[in-house]
């Protein structure tokens, strides 16, 4: 059978996605083309087929099963609550510590002190970025002038954000809270060296449901 170039319009015809004119000319059509006839009967065919087939749903057992083989849930109970724990009982003593460091005699005089100078040194920094980027606004003919400028005015503006970090209790408190960031986020990896510990084992997930 010599194939026609209408049958490429006949999964188009099954889906009514023809436009009517056309859908009615490939209708009269149909019925003098052999070729046309028994194509779409093999569409046909394949559609009642594939409607035959049961449409089976997983449920949550496979949700269950594929959080199981990221970490099982026993292991993942007990990793949320020592995590909850660990994480109370640090930010305790970090309170504790805070608060009795601020109930110093000294602590006062010495947080007065450094506010005030932090103070005034940001409203210094302030002023000089304002003045850098009139400064810049006005020589904004020469690119890479400007760009100088605003290296040379920004560099006491940096010094200024990293002076926090020279006292050794931000410095302790920002290194923890990246460290424990950092594990967490390790330990939610699927590929980190915990895991597959935990995973160690295990069989594997032979049938995904769908
Ligand atoms: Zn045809």
């Amino acid at each position: 059978m010599i194939p026609c170039r209408d049958g490429d319009r006949l999964q188009d015809y099954l889906d009514g996605l023809l436009p009517e004119s056309e859908h009615r000319a490939l209708r009269t059509h149909l019925e003098r083309c052999d070729a046309c006839r028994s194509e779409l009967a093999l569409y046909e065919r394949l559609l009642e087929r594939l409607d035959a087939i049961p449409i089976r749903d997983p449920g949550v057992a496979l949700t269950e099963r594929i959080l199981d083989r990221v970490v099982p849930s026993r292991v993942r109970a007990r990793w949320t609550s020592a995590i909850g724990w660990s994480y109370t009982a640090v930010s305790s003593a970090l309170t504790f510590v805070l608060i009795s460091w601020m109930a110093r005699p000294g602590t006062s005089a010495w947080l007065e002190s450094r506010f005030a100078d932090l103070y005034f040194q940001y409203t210094s920094e302030a002023i000089f970025t304002l003045h850098t980027l009139t400064a810049a606004l006005l020589q904004v003919g020469d690119g890479w002038g400007l760009l100088g400028v605003i290296g040379e005015r920004a560099l006491p503006l940096v010094r200024a954000f990293a002076l926090p970090l020279a006292s050794p209790m931000v410095v302790g408190i920002s290194s923890l809270a990246a460290v424990t960031a950092a594990l967490l986020l390790a330990w939610l990896s699927p590929h980190s060296l915990t895991s597959r510990i935990l995973r160690k084992g295990e069989r594997n997930v032979e049938v995904v449901g769908f």
